[in-house]
C-alpha cells in the first residue's frame, strides 16, 4: 500500500463577498479534490495546539506526526531550517531581533520594520566580534545567532514587553554571558553605524541593538520509518520542510522548477511524487502557491493556485491508486493577509466515504472524522 498527503499551504479561509459568499476553495474549480471528497471522507483538523503561534513550522511538524508539545525546541531552530541553516548537535539556534531600546525601555521589537538588507549590514558589523556566535541575516528584523556549544538560555520574547524597562527580562542562566556580549557588542557597533545614521536622519526608528531569544537545539525527532513504519520522503520548495524532513530521516526530494512561489512546477511535483511513490510507502507533497496568494491580498492568486494544486493532484491520481490525503496547513484568509489558527478541511480517499459532496471548509465540518488534533492524521491515513 502506498501514501500520499499533499498539503497546500493556506489554503483554508473565509466566504468573501467577490466570491459570491464563496470560499477561495469552494470557488476554484477542482474537480480532483472534490473527487477525493466525494469519494473518501472528510473531516477537521485542528494543526495549532493551544498555545503555539499558527505558523507552517508548528502546524506542519503536526501533520508529520510530531506533537509540538514533545518536538518544538524554540522558533530559533526552526527557523534556522526554514533558512537552510544545518545546525551541528551542540549548536543553539536563538531568534536574534533587530530591536529599538532607549532609556533601558524596549520601544520597538522590530526596529521599525528593518529592511533585510539593512539588517543584514547591521549583523555583518558583530560577525566574529563575539567568539562562539554566529549571525545570520534573515528577512527584516527576524535574524538568527547561533551559539557554538550552547547551552539555552530562558529568555524573553521582545513583542511581550514593548514599553517596559528590558532590565528585568535580560537572559541570567546558560548561554547569558555570551548573550549579553552580543548585546553588548551590538550597542557598541550599532548607533554610529552608517545604516542607523540613515534612518535617523530620514525620521525612521534606528536598531539599537539585538535581542536573542527561543533558543533551542535542533530537534530530536523520532525516525519517520521508525515511527510510522513506513518510508517517507519530503517534496516541497521551502527550506521549513525539508529541514524538518531531513531531521525526521526522511527522503527529500528535489524537484526542479519548483520555487515555493506562485510560478511553481505543479506538474513537476506531481510527475516526482509519481516516481518517489515507486521505491516509498509515503510522500508528502507540499505546495506554498496558495499561502503566499493569502499574504498578497490576492483572491484572483489565490484561486488560481488552488486551482493547480487541484490539477496537480489530478495528474497524481491517474496512476496513483493508493490512499490520498489532501489538506491545508492553516487558514491564510486573504482578507486578514496572516494566517490564523482555525481548524481546516481535510479528506482522505481510500478509509471510507461519507456525505461530502466537494472539498471545502464547510463540507469538511460535516465530514465523518469530526475534529481531530493533527498528530492524529497520519495515523487515520496509515490505518
Ligand atoms: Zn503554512
Amino acid at each position: 500500500m502506498k501514501y500520499l498527503v499533499i498539503l497546500g499551504d493556506g489554503m483554508a479561509d473565509e466566504p468573501l463577498d467577490e466570491l459570491e459568499g464563496k470560499t477561495p476553495l469552494e470557488y476554484a474549480h477542482t474537480p480532483s479534490m472534490d473527487r477525493i471528497a466525494r469519494e473518501g471522507s472528510m473531516g477537521m483538523v485542528q494543526t495549532i495546539p493551544d498555545g503555539y503561534e499558527p505558523g507552517s513550522d508548528i502546524a506542519n511538524l503536526s501533520v508529520l506526526g510530531y506533537d509540538p508539545q514533545l518536538y518544538y525546541t524554540g522558533r530559533g531552530p526552526l527557523e534556522a531550517m526554514s533558512m537552510g541553516i544545518s545546525l551541528g548537535e551542540n549548536d543553539i539556534a536563538y531568534r536574534c531581533n533587530l530591536v529599538c531600546i532607549r532609556d533601558g525601555i524596549m520601544e520597538d521589537f522590530s526596529a521599525g520594520h528593518i529592511s533585510s538588507g539593512e539588517g543584514a549590514r547591521l549583523l555583518a558589523s558583530l560577525q566574529g566580534k563575539v567568539k562562539g556566535a554566529e549571525f545570520h541575516p534573515g528577512i527584516s528584523y527576524r535574524n538568527l545567532l547561533v551559539v557554538s556549544n550552547g547551552k539555552g538560555s530562558v529568555t524573553v520574547p521582545p513583542h511581550d514587553i514593548v514599553g517596559q524597562p528590558v532590565l528585568p527580562y535580560l537572559p541570567q542562566d546558560g548561554d547569558a554571558p555570551l548573550l549579553l556580549s552580543c548585546m553588548e557588542q551590538s550597542r557598541i557597533e550599532f548607533p554610529d553605524h552608517p545604516v542607523n545614521r540613515e534612518r535617523n536622519a530620514a525620521g525612521k526608528v534606528p536598531a539599537t541593538e539585538v535581542w536573542p531569544w527561543s533558543g533551542g537545539k535542533k530537534p530530536a525527532l523520532p525516525d519517520f520509518s521508525k515511527k510510522f513504519g513506513r518510508s517517507g520522503g519530503m517534496i516541497s520548495a521551502v527550506d521549513l520542510l525539508n529541514g524538518i524532513a531531513r531531521c525526521a530521516g526522511m527522503e527529500v526530494i528535489r524537484v526542479p522548477g519548483a520555487t515555493g512561489y506562485l510560478d511553481t512546477d505543479y506538474q513537476a511535483k506531481a510527475r516526482y511524487a509519481l516516481l518517489a511513490l515507486e521505491h516509498l510507502d509515503f510522500v508528502y507533497v507540499h505546495v506554498e502557491a496558495p499561502d503566499e496568494a493569502g499574504h498578497l491580498g490576492s483572491i484572483t492568486e489565490k484561486v488560481r493556485a488552488i486551482e493547480k494544486v487541484d490539477e496537480m493532484i489530478g495528474t497524481i491520481m491517474k496512476e496513483f491508486a493508493g490512499t490520498i490525503a489532501v489538506l491545508p496547513d492553516h487558514p491564510t484568509p486573504v482578507r486578514l493577509k496572516t494566517h490564523t489558527r482555525d481548524p481546516v478541511p481535510f479528506a482522505v480517499l481510500g478509509k471510507g466515504t461519507d456525505d461530502a459532496t466537494s472539498f471545502s471548509e464547510k463540507e469538511g465540518r460535516k465530514g465523518r472524522f469530526g475534529l481531530i488534533r493533527a498528530t492524529e492524521l497520519l495515523p487515520l491515513v496509515f490505518r
